[in-house]
């Protein structure tokens, strides 16, 4: 039967208002290419190949008519920044972030090499596709889509691709982000990574949390091994250990109920135990030692009271009374600069997230609810200035594979990735403002 002709119209009308956004074919084996050569480059710790990385980014800014400068903050650690100007330089920027070091890969527990970029049932397989050079050359390949459709945006565009994040991130984003060069940028809002998503939404991220490193040490009078008596430093730490224990248990138990995600809870994680008198053949059995040593890994997110915390490790995990005290190995505050909780707004007061969840939705993908990072990324350098600052990165149906043997991601994943930026990059940019976007520097 044929069809009437409005029907006919319709059909067509339907037809004509899907946007053309796939790629050809020719243009597909382009990207991809451009991909693998990037993940060719051997930039793993401890000898990351830092400069051929930066050459090679910056032949691509070239190609993109950008501007582009090296910057050595440290000596041999070079940072490329990329700059696609906006015709309103006076709004504050945009900076897509991204670090071109990976950790290192044994190859023999690898199918393909890992710095092969090997295809496989169009999988890549390359340490570096995940975390993540992966976002770095898709911000450059949304940005060359974005150019070619004739884009212009109001805001100016940064591209940093920093050294050394796989070891701390100190000569790189660190010192990046309290440099006189980054003042000059007037970074209105920072996009950095994230993690895949096994399943179909997308994850972003909000905020980390701090690291913690827990020492505490019980002394006492050492005693013969067959007395029983009071306040020995092994009979003392023990019952800290106890209530750790216990303190451990009620967070947990808050994850396995399903009340609170692992991000959004204290962490304690016991790292080392330290105690005994040495023998020749172990340690002297018939004595009760005269001090007692434990070390926790504790990790606390940004919407804990970190001051009723040390009151908790004062009074109950390494109290005096007891004959014990407590040091940190490390101890990343909670807060930033202005006293606020390290982390990044997801309500209303924060348009940057808006903008983010619609550009995605837009592009066809979809957004979990936002998240606390549970390990640690360059972000928080940002984060600790005051500045918003988003962890995303755009693989969904993807198995979480950074750091470990045979990382990849499949060509489909990348290629609906950079449309994912291109949404992301247009709405940033063309986002005139609402007097709200700056973060907390505005109380400047
Ligand atoms: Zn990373």
């Amino acid at each position: 039967m044929m069809a009437s002709n409005t029907t006919t119209i319709l059909l067509l009308l339907l037809l004509l208002s899907v946007p053309i956004t796939t790629h050809s074919s020719s243009e597909t084996e382009t990207i991809i290419s451009r991909f693998q050569h990037y993940l060719r480059i051997n930039t793993a710790h401890p000898t990351p190949n830092y400069h051929e990385a930066v050459d090679f980014l910056k032949s691509q800014a070239d190609s993109l008519s950008l501007e582009s400068q090296t910057i050595e903050l440290v000596n041999a650690k070079p940072l490329l920044l990329i700059k696609w100007s906006g015709s309103q330089p006076n709004l504050p920027s945009i900076l897509l972030y991204s670090h071109t070091d990976v950790v290192p890969a044994e190859h023999d527990k690898w199918s393909h090499h890992p710095f092969g970029a090997h295809i496989d049932n169009g999988c890549i397989y390359a340490r570096g596709s995940q975390d993540m050079k992966c976002v770095g050359m898709q911000y450059l390949e949304a940005i060359r889509r974005l150019k070619s459709s004739g884009f212009q945006p109001l805001r100016s565009v940064y591209l940093a691709f920093a050294p050394d994040e796989e070891i701390g991130g100190h000569d790189g984003a660190e010192k990046f982000s309290q440099s006189e060069i980054f003042d000059q940028l007037n970074v209105g809002v920072v996009l950095d990574e994230g993690l895949a998503s096994p399943e179909e939404k997308y994850r972003a991220f909000y905020a980390e949390r701090s690291p913690w490193w827990l020492i505490i040490k019980a002394v006492g009078a050492p005693g013969h091994g067959a007395k029983l008596y009071d306040n020995s430093a092994m009979e003392n730490l023990l019952k800290s250990i106890e209530n750790i224990r216990r303190f451990r248990a009620s967070q947990f138990d808050l994850v396995k109920a399903g009340l609170k995600a692992e991000g959004d809870v204290v962490s304690v994680n016991m790292a080392f135990l330290k105690a005994g008198t040495p023998s020749p053949t172990g340690f002297v059995m018939n004595l009760q030692p005269s001090e007692a040593e434990a070390g926790f890994d504790i990790r606390v997110p940004p919407t804990a009271d970190p001051e009723s915390l040390e009151r908790r490790i004062a009074e109950e995990w390494a109290p005096a009374s007891r004959n014990m005290s407590f040091s940190f190995k490390q101890k990343v505050s909670v807060r930033d600069k202005f006293g606020n909780p390290v982390l990044t707004k997801t309500d209303s007061s924060n348009p940057w997230w808006s903008l983010l969840e619609n550009a995605i939705e837009k592009a066809g993908g979809k957004l979990g609810k936002p998240e606390v990072f549970p390990a640690s990324t360059d972000a928080r350098y940002f984060r600790e200035r005051g500045l918003p600052a988003i962890g995303f990165s755009p693989m969904a149906n993807t198995p979480i594979l950074l750091h470990d043997h045979n990382e990849f991601l499949s060509k489909d994943e990348y290629l609906k990735g950079i449309e994912i930026y291109e949404s992301i990059i247009k709405a940033y940019a063309s986002f005139e403002g609402n007097g709200s976007e700056g973060g907390s520097r505005d109380e400047l």
